[in-house]
């Protein structure tokens, strides 16, 4: 058995996992990250294009992230004969403003509070939120009373969000549909440029994703998470049959209490931090990738492979 991703995002951990797991692994690669993924020796198969489309006529099992929607698009990925491991019609739901609201209304998730430009305050500082998951780069911070003027570039749907002075945290989950259970995986937050304002009197900067690092939480705060992620996989049940397979996660903001600022319906580039949470439900620290290729072998020794495929 194959596994096959594209690289990037987190392709190295899910390559990684799958060689854990005895699969073979093969890569999707653009000429010019070649050098780096041909160093790796947890390949067999390394297919270097420039059109990662081809991944879309795979023959082995494809564990998609959060590089497919943009590279392959929504339509192609979900009219494709492939075998994708999850629920291929649930990656959609991270990229629209509607989808996102109407899954964590569904979830009675409590989400982070947006306003209509006729809403806004002069001397309120605001988050514009850009739809779609792009690393955050084009998110952008600024007073009420410059929001009309600097609105009059934006092309893309956009919401105009309360700006939490709080702290940004990002949930990862696991849900087994073999073990019929919701794991904790870890908890991350991003460094991003506008970071630097810790160190610089306030600037805008752009809050373009640099990296993560891993979090623990006050354990207090754990249940209530927890909670939300298993009211998630239940809405995401009704909205969107098999609903979930696999990983997700949860993006919030915390000033004392939890805002929802959106959520990940595949790996999330933030599972790239190893976290020990992991070793909660599975013995020892295993990366997201791993995990997934746990999942995939339970499956083929249970004859199930049908329920953690779409
Ligand atoms: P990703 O796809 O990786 O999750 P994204 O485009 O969804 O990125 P977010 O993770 O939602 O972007 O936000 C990036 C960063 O922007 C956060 O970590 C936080 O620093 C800041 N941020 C997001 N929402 C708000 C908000 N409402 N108020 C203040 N800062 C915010």
């Amino acid at each position: 058995m194959i596994t096959s991703t594209i690289a990037s995002h987190s392709a190295l951990q899910i390559i990684q996992g799958a060689k854990k797991e005895g699969f073979k692994t093969r890569l999707y690669v653009s000429p010019k990250r070649k050098p780096f993924y041909a160093s790796l020796p947890l390949l067999d198969e390394l297919r270097v294009t420039e059109d990662m489309s081809k991944i879309l006529y795979d023959e082995g099992i494809i564990i998609p992230h959060g590089s497919f929607v943009a590279y392959l698009g929504i339509e192609n990925i979900e009219r494709s004969k492939a075998k994708f491991f999850g629920n291929k019609r649930f990656l959609k739901w991270e990229t629209k403003f509607e989808l996102v609201n109407k899954a964590l209304k569904k979830a009675n998730i409590p989400q982070v509070e947006s306003f209509d430009l006729s809403e806004v305050k002069d001397n309120e500082l605001y988050f514009v939120r850009i739809e779609g998951p792009k690393g955050g780069s084009e998110h952008f911070i600024a007073y009420g009373r410059d929001l009309e003027e600097k609105l009059k570039n934006v092309r893309t749907p956009y919401k105009i969000e309360r700006f939490i002075d709080g702290i940004f945290i990002y949930v990862h989950f696991f849900y087994s549909p073999i073990k019929e259970r919701l794991e904790l995986m870890g908890v991350d937050e991003r460094l991003v440029i506008a970071d630097a304002n810790k160190r610089r009197p306030f600037k805008a900067l752009p809050y373009t994703i640099v990296g993560n690092k891993l979090i623990v939480l006050r354990e207090s705060l754990i249940p209530e998470i927890y909670d939300y992620g298993l009211a998630f996989v239940e809405a995401m049940h009704n909205l969107e049959k098999p609903g979930i397979i696999g990983p997700f996660a949860l993006h919030f903001a915390y000033d004392g209490e939890f805002h929802c600022i959106g959520f990940a319906s595949r790996i999330d580039g933030g599972s790239n931090v190893n976290h020990w949470y992991s070793s909660l439900y599975n013995g020892e620290e295993i990366m997201m990738g791993l995990r997934i290729a746990r999942e995939i072998r339970l499956a083929l020794e249970e004859e199930r492979l049908d329920e953690v495929i779409t």
